[in-house]
């Protein structure tokens, strides 16, 4: 049966662990993740696409603070706004050529959108998420100095001159502002890309007004909003692993296949599944299965059709109904 698919692509969507990140690494990359989502398009399903940005963002704001002599630097939420536009483009352009030669002339069109969040979460008390570039102590303090905002946290061990980072905080994400426009784009048709990054980070200012904030949200749980939001049957995040495992890195490493809510739920509380790469994965699925999604699928960009009928993959389901 045709349905409505949200897709969270993973950072190695995009930009492989071993690349620099030029731009025709990036372009092959795109084109290979393009060619599976063309394949779900085939089949009659719907597509709306979300993706991280932790490398191109990264890249911009060493771009910014390397050329303030003769450029002004941007804030977060603009580099933000940046990396979905340069993602998206790259997504539109390889997918609409893919499917001219298909003969499939779906529009491709990706969506700059606000994620609303608040300051009051705990996140911004003690910011977790490392950005931009790696600063030597020396380097730390100057910017310490110059840009009193910043909180820069030493994230490496004390033999490496290069430890100090930016950190960020990384609230949860409450809704998407542009719900209205993605929601009647995708009830039309139209293959949209929303999202990216996690969405521009905004929050509403005492006169109601919103307003950028530097934080960065988490790309899966943006994309299980994102899900919400349109109305998917299914959230599919794929990533670098075949499937969420059990035991993670040890002797007893075991892949879960079909679990439902409830038993994911204990796994989850079980701690089998790291914050900040496979927790929020799962978190964000049982969130998806919670609001009345029918699957949430984890696997890898290889397995994404397989995962679809059932043969690869970490897939979630709702629990029994019973009376
Ligand atoms: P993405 O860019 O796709 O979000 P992440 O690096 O954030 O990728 O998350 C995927 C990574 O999660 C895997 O490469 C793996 O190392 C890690 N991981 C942590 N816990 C688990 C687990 N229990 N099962 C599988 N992978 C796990
Ligand atoms: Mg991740």
């Amino acid at each position: 049966m045709r349905k409505v698919i949200v897709v969270a692509l993973g950072g190695n969507a995009i930009k492989q662990a071993d690349e620099k990140g030029t731009v025709e690494e990036q372009f092959k990359n795109v084109e290979t993740t393009s060619s599976q989502l063309v394949s779900m398009l085939k089949f009659g399903h719907r597509l709306v696409i979300t993706h991280g940005n932790g490398p191109q963002a990264g890249n911009l704001l060493i771009q910014q603070e390397g050329a303030t002599e003769e450029v002004p630097a941007q804030p977060m939420d603009i580099v933000g706004a940046m990396t979905q536009g340069q993602i998206g483009y790259m997504f539109q352009q390889t997918m609409q050529n893919m499917l001219w030669k298909e003969k499939l002339p779906l529009p491709v069109v990706s969506v700059v959108n606000q994620v609303l969040v608040s300051e009051d979460d705990p996140d911004y008390q003690d910011p977790s998420k490392p950005v931009g570039p790696f600063y030597s102590e020396e380097e730390a303090e100057k910017i310490k100095a110059e840009r009193p905002e910043y909180v820069i946290k030493e994230v490496k061990p004390k033999n490496v001159a290069k430890r100090f980072r930016r950190v960020v905080p990384s609230p949860d994400p409450i809704r998407n502002i542009e719900y209205i426009a993605i929601r009647r784009m995708v009830d039309s048709g139209i293959v949209v890309i929303a999202s990216g990054g996690g969405g521009v980070p905004v929050v509403y200012d005492k006169n109601d007004n919103l307003r950028g904030t530097a934080a960065v949200i988490d790309k899966d749980k943006a994309g299980e909003r994102l899900a919400e939001v349109v109305g998917a049957d299914l959230f599919l995040i794929l990533t670098d692993v075949d499937a969420a495992r059990i035991n993670f890195g040890t002797p007893q490493e075991k892949p879960v296949r079909t679990v439902t809510l409830s038993e994911m739920r204990k796994l989850y509380n079980e701690k089998h599944f790291k914050a900040g790469s496979m927790g929020p994965k799962v978190l964000a699925c049982m969130r998806f299965i919670e609001w009345g999604g029918e699957g949430a699928i984890i696997t890898s960009l290889d397995k994404a059709v397989d995962a679809l009928i059932g043969k690869a993959g970490t897939r979630i389901v709702p629990d029994p109904i019973k009376e």
